[in-house]
């Protein structure tokens, strides 16, 4: 088969990948070892960056069963400082959670709708590359060309292994947990909660809201300087977590796990990772785009997904030193600033003072309360106040996401208090 562009791996990075080529015109394959529907251990919290780009991908959140708007974030310092931080209100999606069995289901939906030939179910487990093109083998499909490949393959990135480019012994910058709960109370059901606890920071404890009074319940903790840098100490720790008193309060008394809880690995150094390797461009978790703050990385996949397939098209198939510097270039502009700020955050994390300085700040008036939750939640660039390259009219007044599909809005119970 030849193609002209191979994308490996079908979460959001391939997704979107996939989905801005075959807009283009290219005739885009997709491939991913697993058959969807298929889970990814994930808290499926979806920032304004994340919304915007899945919107913009043509997503519709009906499509999305579990898909659960947040309109309330509630933030605790170490020392039990609680500050509940509004999103605005009518002026579209801020926030949101979504399983990602359905989530990724539904993106790659769009993609097929979009003209991607998508081959699940089919590993990738051979690469080889000259001067012209990349040959991929692909289990039960044969062998794949096509002048470039998109590796969207996550954490482990099989491809980066297959290419020569991996680096030994590498595990993440963090590593977190999750649970799914099934009879959460009213404040789980609708809220969003994040925990800074003293023994995890920079890591935290989160409950995200999900419909039908459940919630993704996890904690992340954080490899290098954190308090709990073992696997092994982080599988002890989650019984404690869940017994402490202000997030069993949250959870209610009714609270079940529907099913036992998974960890996995966040990479988050976009400033270090190896971007690319001859015609072979990496997106998402195989690139480390991951944010070293919150390590949220959908957004993050969605856009290094976007942006590697915006590169490619514009370079053509012949000019593959072009397509990678216009990827590079277009990482260090959307990312680069963002991890800078995001990393010399998360060092003033690591202290309670920091953490709780930070919670105090962003509840000393509605004004930071308001603006706080949409910096935290990536409406606007981590770093924008130090990029004025990046500003543009309205960028802190302007509407979240899928302004127009209101009937989400509406459907909303109303949280406690
Ligand atoms: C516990 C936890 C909580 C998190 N919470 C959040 C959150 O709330 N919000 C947020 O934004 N981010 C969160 N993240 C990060 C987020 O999950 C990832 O950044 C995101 O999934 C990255 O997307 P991706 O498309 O790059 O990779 P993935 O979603 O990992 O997709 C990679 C795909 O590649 C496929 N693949 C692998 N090997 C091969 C192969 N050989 N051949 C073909 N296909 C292959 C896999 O099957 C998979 O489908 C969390 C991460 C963890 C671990």
């Amino acid at each position: 088969m030849h193609v002209d562009v191979a994308v490996v791996g079908g979460g959001p990075a391939g997704a979107a990948a996939a989905i801005t080529l075959a807009r283009a015109g290219r005739h885009a394959a997709l491939f991913d070892k697993a058959t969807f529907p298929r889970d990814k251990c994930c808290g499926d919290g979806l920032t304004a960056g994340a919304l915007r780009e899945l919107e913009s991908l043509g997503l519709d959140p009906a499509a999305v069963g579990s898909w659960r708007q947040v309109d309330d974030v509630v933030v605790r310092s170490p020392s039990g400082l609680e500050v509940t931080l509004p999103l605005p209100r009518g002026q579209g999606c801020f926030a949101a959670v979504a399983r990602r069995v359905e989530l990724d289901a539904a993106l790659l939906d769009v993609a097929r709708d979009a003209g991607v030939e998508i081959h699940d179910g089919h590993p990738v487990i051979g690469l080889a590359q000259d001067a012209e093109r990349v040959t991929l083998t692909v289990e039960g499909v044969g062998t794949v060309t096509a002048p470039y490949v998109i590796a969207a393959d996550g954490m482990w990135s099989p491809v980066r292994k297959l290419a020569g480019v991996a680096e030994a012994g590498y595990l993440g910058e963090w590593h977190a947990f999750r649970q799914y709960f099934e009879h959460v109370g009213p404040a789980a059901a609708s809220r969003l909660y994040v925990w800074f606890e003293p023994d995890l920071l920079p890591g935290y404890a989160w409950s995200f809201p999900l419909p039908g009074d459940r919630a993704n319940v996890g904690f992340g903790i954080a490899r290098a300087g954190g308090k709990v840098e073992r696997v092994q100490d982080m599988k002890k720790l989650w019984p404690d977590l869940l017994a402490r008193p202000h997030i069993a309060g949250v959870l209610g008394a009714g609270a079940r796990a529907e099913a036992p809880h998974k960890a996995w690995p966040i990479p988050a150094r976009i400033d270090r990772a190896v971007r690319h390797e001859g015609r072979v461009l990496f997106a998402g978790d195989a690139v480390a785009a991951d944010d070293v703050l919150t390590g949220e990385g959908i957004g993050q996949a969605l856009l290094t997904g976007r942006l590697a397939a915006e590169a490619v098209v514009a370079s053509g198939p012949d000019r593959p030193g072009e397509a990678i510097a216009a990827y590079d270039r277009a990482v260090d502009h959307h990312l680069l600033a963002d991890h800078r700020m995001s990393a010399l955050l998360q060092r003033a994390l690591r202290h309670r003072k920091g953490a709780r300085l930070a919670v105090w700040l962003a509840g000393l008036s509605p004004w930071t309360r308001r603006n706080f939750a949409r910096w935290l939640f990536e409406d606007y660039p981590r770093a924008v106040v130090a990029t004025p390259r990046r500003w543009r009219r309205a960028m802190f007044t302007g509407p979240g996401a899928f302004r127009a599909a209101s009937r989400h809005e509406s459907r909303q119970p109303t949280g406690p208090g």
